[in-house]
């Protein structure tokens, strides 16, 4: 589990290689500030292990991660009181990830702050929620 790769950024920071400002940490994660933040607060959760994306994590790590990332929810919201949380995990390139050692974002909120996501709704019929979900299940 324990695996640590030479040349990813992440892994340096956790080794401590590289500078990072760091919030909190505990055995499993390291919480530190975005460089690139897209408002005031914005932090990342980081895996201690590499591991590329969510599907790479075993349960302890899972629950680790978030467990931080409602740790880091809490601090900001005493800290900035914002008008929303927004929590963003993003597994493989399409779904945006640019650091493929895996991490959460926990970021302030404000009305009209220029975060924007399309969400393109497609509303499926019950019978082929049904068949995708049936697929799903299978593969738990
Ligand atoms: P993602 O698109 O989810 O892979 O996002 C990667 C995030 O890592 C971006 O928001 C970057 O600003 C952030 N990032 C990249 N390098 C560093 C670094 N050295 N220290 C802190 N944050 C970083
Ligand atoms: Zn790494």
């Amino acid at each position: 589990m324990e695996k640590n790769l030479d040349n990813c950024v992440f892994c340096k920071i956790v080794r401590g290689e590289i500078p990072a400002t760091v919030v909190m940490q505990d055995e499993h994660t390291l919480v530190f500030m975005d460089i690139g933040s897209v408002n005031p607060g914005h932090m990342l959760v980081a895996a201690k292990p590499h591991v590329e994306n969510l599907q790479g994590m075993d349960e302890d790590l899972a629950g680790a991660m978030f467990r931080a990332a409602s740790r880091a929810a809490k601090a900001i919201e005493k800290v900035f009181k914002p008008s929303g949380i927004s929590v963003y995990q993003a597994n493989g390139v399409a779904a945006g990830q640019t650091v493929f050692h895996a991490h959460i974002h926990v970021l302030p909120r404000w009305e009209n702050d220029g975060l924007t996501f399309t969400w393109p709704v497609k509303n499926p019929s019950r019978e082929e929620l049904e068949r995708v979900a049936a697929q799903l299940r299978a593969a738990l």
